[in-house]
């Protein structure tokens, strides 16, 4: 199911990714979820732009390996991306101006409606909103509390466990323990 794709999000002229994308990638999941991923920006595989959803591509698989172990069942969370629509060669650091408004004007929204309990950020693009300064793996299974109580964990990204190659790494175990702190901060809630 896919909710909080409004027309005003589908037809977003509000930076120059605009002009480059070939569709807006609204967040997915379940209305309802209490944790919510966050994720960076739509990939550049085909994937994603056909279905349109976030994290359907290679990275999306990784995820779904690690949610297995953790267990977390994929449908019960809201996944959703900080960017909404794919950068060319899918590189954000020529749009910070994006990387900065984007949030603001979307994915704030789109918490304010989930109302999740817990935001699990993959990956520094997302968790540089919650932990400035800090590089991905200082920011890795770190808690922080916002002011309406909603817990934030920082987690690596899953596409780079991918790039660091194996089956099972220590990206992935990092991404593992992240979505677990999370599981356990909503069963304890
Ligand atoms: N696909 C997404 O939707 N988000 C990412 O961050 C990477 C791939």
């Amino acid at each position: 199911m896919t909710c909080l794709a409004s027309p005003d999000l589908l037809s977003c002229t509000q930076c120059p990714l605009h002009e480059t994308r070939k569709v807006v990638v609204p967040g997915h999941g379940n209305p309802h979820a209490r944790i919510m991923l966050v994720a960076e920006a739509p990939g550049k595989v085909e994937e994603e732009h056909r279905e349109p959803q976030p994290l359907v591509g290679p990275a999306g698989r990784r995820l779904n390996m690690i949610l297995e172990r953790v267990p977390l069942d994929r449908a019960s969370l809201w996944l959703t991306n900080t960017v909404k629509c794919k950068a060319p060669s899918n590189d954000l650091r020529p749009y910070p101006n994006t990387v900065i408004l984007c949030p603001q004007l979307w994915l704030d929204k789109e918490i304010a409606e989930v109302k999740p309990l817990c935001i699990v950020t993959l990956g520094a693009t997302s968790g540089a909103r919650y932990f400035p300064g800090l590089r991905v793996m200082e920011m890795a299974e770190l808690q922080r509390v916002l002011p309406d109580g909603t817990v934030v964990v920082g987690s690596p990204h899953p596409s780079y466990a991918l790039r660091t190659g194996g089956e099972w790494n220590r990206i992935d175990e990092s991404i593992r323990k992240s979505l677990l702190r999370a599981k356990e901060i909503v069963d304890e809630s």
